[in-house]
C-alpha cells in the first residue's frame, strides 16, 4: 500500500529548503511497500517537476534520467559487436558506441567465441 496514503499529503510537497522532504522521504524508503513501482512510474512518465516520489525529490528524479543510458547485455546487439571487433575496435571503443559497458562487451565478444 503506498504509505502515503495514509500521511498528510502536503509532507509531499514541501516548500524549498523545509524540512518535510526529509520526512517524506524517510515515509518513502522506510515504510511504503510500493516504493519501486511508484518510482519507476515517476521515471516512466517524466515525473520530474513536484513533490517526493520513490523516495527521490524532483531534482533527484530528474539526475537519475539525465543519466546516460547504458544497455544490458541482452540488449547488445550481437551482429555490431562482431562487426566492431572485426574492425579492430576495443572493448571500450564498442561499448561507447554502442552504449553500453565494456564489461558487456567482454562478455558478448565470450558468447561469440562460444558460439563458434
Ligand atoms: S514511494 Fe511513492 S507511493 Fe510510496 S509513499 Fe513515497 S510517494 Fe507515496
Amino acid at each position: 500500500m503506498a504509505a502515503c496514503a495514509e500521511t498528510d499529503p502536503e509532507m509531499f510537497f514541501p516548500e524549498k529548503g523545509g524540512s518535510n522532504g526529509r520526512l517524506a522521504k524517510s515515509v518513502c524508503r522506510e515504510v511504503c511497500q510500493v516504493r519501486e513501482a511508484c518510482l519507476q512510474d515517476a521515471l516512466d512518465t517524466a515525473d520530474v517537476e513536484w513533490g517526493v516520489r520513490g523516495g527521490l525529490s524532483p531534482r533527484e528524479r530528474r539526475a537519475l534520467l539525465d543519466r546516460p543510458r547504458r544497455l544490458g547485455v541482452q540488449k547488445v546487439s550481437r551482429v555490431r559487436v562482431a562487426e566492431l571487433t572485426l574492425a579492430g575496435l576495443s572493448a571500450v571503443e564498442i561499448a561507447v558506441q554502442l552504449r553500453t559497458t565494456g564489461r558487456t562487451v567482454a562478455r558478448v565478444r565470450a558468447e561469440l567465441r562460444d558460439a563458434a
